[in-house]
C-alpha cells in the first residue's frame, strides 16, 4: 500500500452506515438523502440510455448541460461564467474537490479547513500530498474572525476551504465573514476552494452567499456544487466546479486523466432538473426545514442539546452528559439501544472538541424521521 495512504482509513461516516446496517437501525449517520429524485431528471437519464447516449462527453461535460449551469449560475449566484471555459462537470463535488487540489496545488502546500469539517476535505487534501491545517470555529454560531484566520496561516499555506452551508454544522457564512476571507486570501495570494453542494438547504429565510462573488474572490477561487443533494441523486455522482478559465483547464485535465468524465446519461438526467421551478427549489428547502425542526425537538426532548443549523441537513447535537468516554461509544450505545445511527462528532474534528456531538441526517422521509424521534424520545 501507498505511503500516502499512511494513516487513512474509510470515514465514520461510511462505517456507520455498515454497523446501522448490521444493527437494522434507522440510519441519520451517513447524509445518505434517501427522498425521491425528481420524475423528470429520473426520466430524461432513462430517454437518453434508451437513445443510446453511452459514449464519452468532452472531459468538462455536455455543452448543453454547462450552459444551463452557467444560467443557473447568474440567476442563483451572482456568478458570471462561461460555459465554454470556466464549468467543468465532475463525478460529484468530492470529484470536483479531488480535482482542485490536484490541479492547483503542490505536494507540501499547506491547506487551512475549518473544523469541524467534512472529512473528505481533509483527507482528499492528504492523498494530494499536501498538509492539512485547522482552524477552529466554536460553536453556537461558528464565527469566524480576521484575526484568527490570520493567525491560524503558516508559511506554506497556499490554500483555504470554505464549506457553506457547511457539513457537519450547518453554519451559512456572513457577507462580513467572507469579506475577510476575500482580504486575508488577497494579502496571502490564497486559493479559496468553497464547498456549496448544500446551497439550496437553508432555513429561516437565510441567502445563501456564494464566497466568489465577494471582494475579488472571483479570480482566486473554485466553486464546488453538487447535484446529490439538490436532485437526491447521492450515488449518481454528478457535480461541477466553477472557476476562471486557467484554473479550469487544469481541473478539466485532472478530470480526465481520474475518470474522463461524468457519466453520459445521467447529465441528460441533471440537465432536465436545471428546468424545474424555482417552486421546487424553495419547496425541498421547506421539507427540510419542517424535518430539521422535528428533530431538533425530538433530541432536545431527550436532552441532547441540538445546535440548530443554517442550512444543510445535519444538526449536531451534544451528548456530553451521557457519560460516555467517547463519541464513538455515545454512537454506538444510540445504535445499539436505541436504534438510530449517527455519526461521532469526532469524525469533524482533529481534536477532542467533537467527543460529546453526535451528528443526524434528517434527509428521510417524513415516516422515517418520525419514527427515528420516536426512538430518540425513548432512549432518554
Ligand atoms: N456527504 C455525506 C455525509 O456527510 C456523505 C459522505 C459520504 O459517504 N461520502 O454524510
Amino acid at each position: 500500500v501507498a505511503d500516502r495512504l499512511r494513516g487513512l482509513a474509510q470515514s465514520d461516516i461510511r462505517r456507520m452506515s455498515r454497523e446501522s446496517d448490521r444493527a437494522g437501525a434507522i440510519n441519520l449517520g451517513q447524509g445518505i438523502c434517501d427522498l425521491p429524485t425528481p420524475p423528470v431528471v429520473a426520466g430524461a437519464a432513462r430517454a437518453a440510455i434508451d437513445a443510446d447516449e453511452s459514449t464519452y462527453t468532452y472531459t468538462e461535460g455536455h455543452l448543453a448541460l454547462r450552459r444551463a449551469i452557467a444560467e443557473k449560475l447568474a440567476r442563483d449566484n451572482c456568478l458570471q461564467a462561461d460555459p465554454g471555459g470556466e464549468v467543468v462537470v465532475t463525478v460529484g463535488a468530492t470529484g470536483a474537490y479531488a480535482a482542485a487540489v490536484n490541479a492547483l496545488l503542490n505536494p507540501g502546500d499547506g491547506i487551512l479547513i475549518m473544523e469541524p469539517y467534512y472529512g473528505y476535505h481533509v483527507n482528499g487534501a492528504v492523498i494530494a500530498g499536501l498538509e492539512p491545517q485547522f482552524l477552529t470555529l466554536a460553536p453556537p454560531r461558528f464565527t469566524l474572525s480576521e484575526e484568527a484566520l490570520r493567525a491560524a496561516l503558516r508559511p506554506n499555506t497556499r490554500a483555504l476551504v470554505v464549506c457553506t452551508p457547511s457539513n457537519p454544522s450547518g453554519k451559512m457564512f456572513s457577507r462580513a465573514e467572507l469579506e475577510a476571507v476575500a482580504r486575508v486570501a488577497h494579502d496571502q495570494d490564497l486559493l479559496v476552494i468553497s464547498d456549496e453542494i448544500y446551497e439550496y438547504i437553508r432555513y429561516d429565510g437565510r441567502q445563501h452567499l456564494s464566497p466568489a462573488t465577494v471582494g475579488d474572490l472571483w479570480n482566486r477561487s473554485v466553486t464546488i456544487m453538487g447535484l446529490s443533494k439538490t436532485f437526491s441523486i447521492t450515488g449518481w455522482r454528478l457535480g461541477y466546479a466553477v472557476a476562471p478559465e486557467p484554473l479550469s483547464r487544469a481541473i478539466a485535465l485532472v478530470n480526465d486523466l481520474y475518470y474522463v468524465c461524468a457519466p453520459n446519461p445521467l447529465q441528460h438526467g441533471v440537465l432536465a432538473g436545471f428546468a424545474l421551478p424555482p417552486s421546487y427549489f424553495s419547496g425541498m428547502a421547506s421539507a427540510y426545514h419542517r424535518k430539521r425542526d422535528q428533530l431538533c425537538d425530538a433530541l432536545s426532548a431527550a436532552g441532547m442539546s441540538p445546535i440548530i443549523p443554517d442550512g444543510a441537513y445535519y444538526v449536531l447535537a451534544d451528548v456530553s452528559d451521557w457519560g460516555f468516554q467517547t463519541a464513538r461509544g455515545a454512537a454506538m450505545g444510540l445504535l445499539e439501544h436505541g436504534g438510530v445511527a449517527s455519526v461521532p462528532g469526532s469524525a469533524f474534528y482533529q481534536g477532542a472538541n467533537g467527543e460529546g456531538l453526535l451528528r443526524f441526517c434528517f434527509a428521510k422521509e417524513d415516516a422515517v424521521i418520525e419514527e427515528a424521534c420516536r426512538r430518540i424520545r425513548r432512549f432518554r
